[in-house]
């Protein structure tokens, strides 16, 4: 019997929402205020909330999130940002985008998030900032990445755009940093009906200051006091993710419920799963494993109708993008070698254990021809 596992499922995460979200659009078309209306302010104040900080500023995306923080920290040319190796392209490329160089960290072992032991070599003087990012929904060793940051004078921007209500030593991930920013992408943790994301902080300036550059640089109208850019979050975004904020704890403790059975039917077999440090709870945006035969098992899923992802097959230090930045293979081992293993199995909060228990039986299948071919 085969079965179809798709890797994300929005239509089952809108379905009871649909009549909901019809009502809030239609709402935001009969007041038309669809530029920076009411929904915008609302969606700010409880998504702040919701990551226990004082500020959130409504986005056009999640990359935007990142450059204007860096921006409003006011990192530019001649400055070096900290990035781990492994991530999306994203993190780094608002490091660029404000004329700064992003200088690659490798992963820890057994992790997929930065190496905390390997930063300090990489900081020099004109490192201004870091950017942990809580990969795959697991944060980030932020207490050692604040002290760090502490005794060297750096900014700390979290990239929490896979990671939105994951904890750290009980608390939410956004208010850990200096900053944070989050992407409301659809297939995220909490997505919008299109791009969004927001920047949340602490700091009073900066958001004052993410606020004008979001919207032409204005402190007030026709008066542009910082650069002049369009990263407006839609209120109609804003309106949908008003809605679905409320179940986004719901949805997480299914995914989590989800990591927990895969780790449980995968428990004794040859792929590594995920390893959760006690400090944190993961929202598990991601599960990812790691194989030998990666394009093997990734086929054989395939056949079994089962989708799969890679995130990411080439690490951003090996990315023709990023060739004028000097490195080579060889300079961030871990991330090179995780690269050609890992393989992120479908992961949605509405997932069943039969669905689990299909796609765990179909890993074994084949890791049990490879023990017997081998
Ligand atoms: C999705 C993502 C981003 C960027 O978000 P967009 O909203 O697509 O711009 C940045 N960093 C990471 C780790 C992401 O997963």
């Amino acid at each position: 019997m085969t079965m179809k596992v798709p890797f994300v499922n929005l239509q089952a995460q809108h379905e009871p929402l649909q009549a909901e979200i019809n009502e809030a659009i239609a709402s935001v078309f009969t007041k038309t205020n669809f530029i920076l209306g009411e929904d915008v302010a609302l969606f700010e104040q409880e998504f702040a909330d919701y990551c226990a900080a004082p500020y959130a500023i409504g986005l056009d995306s999640g990359l935007s999130a990142l450059k204007l923080a860096l921006e409003a920290f006011n990192i530019g040319a001649g400055d070096e940002v900290i990035v781990p190796a492994n991530t999306f392209i994203a993190t780094a490329a608002a490091v660029t985008f404000v004329g700064a160089r992003p200088v690659f960290v490798d992963i820890k072992p057994g992790t997929y998030n930065i190496d905390v032991s390997k930063i300090e070599a990489a900081i020099t003087p004109k490192t201004r900032a870091i950017l942990p990012v809580h990969l795959y929904g697991t944060p980030a060793d932020m207490d050692e990445i604040m002290a760090l940051a502490s005794k060297h004078n750096l900014i700390v921007i979290e990239d929490a755009c896979q990671a939105h209500g994951a904890y750290y030593r009980g608390r939410r991930v956004g208010s850990l940093g200096h900053a944070a920013a989050f992407s409301f992408y659809p297939a995220k943790n909490l997505g919008a009906a299109g791009d969004g994301g927001a920047l949340v902080t602490s700091d009073e300036r900066v958001m004052n200051h993410v606020k004008a550059l979001r919207n032409c640089g204005q402190r007030e109208k026709y008066v542009h006091v910082a650069a002049p850019y369009n990263h407006r979050l839609d209120t109609l975004h804003a309106a949908v993710l008003r809605i679905k904020l409320r179940h986004l704890d719901e949805w997480n403790a299914g995914r989590r419920q989800a990591a927990i059975l895969y780790n449980r039917f995968l428990a004794g077999t040859p792929v590594v799963t995920p390893s959760t440090p006690p400090s944190v709870i993961p929202v598990w945006h991601l599960y990812v494993i790691r194989a030998e035969d990666r394009a093997g098992l990734q086929a054989h899923l395939q056949e079994q109708g089962i989708a799969t992802g890679l995130h990411y097959p080439l690490p951003l230090h090996l990315q023709p993008y990023y060739q004028s930045l000097g490195y080579k293979r060889g300079d961030f081992p871990i991330t090179e070698a995780y690269a050609d293993q890992i393989l992120s199995l479908p992961m949605f909060p509405e997932l069943s254990e039969e669905q689990i228990a299909y796609v765990t039986d179909a890993v074994k299948a084949f890791e049990a021809t490879r023990v017997a071919v081998g």
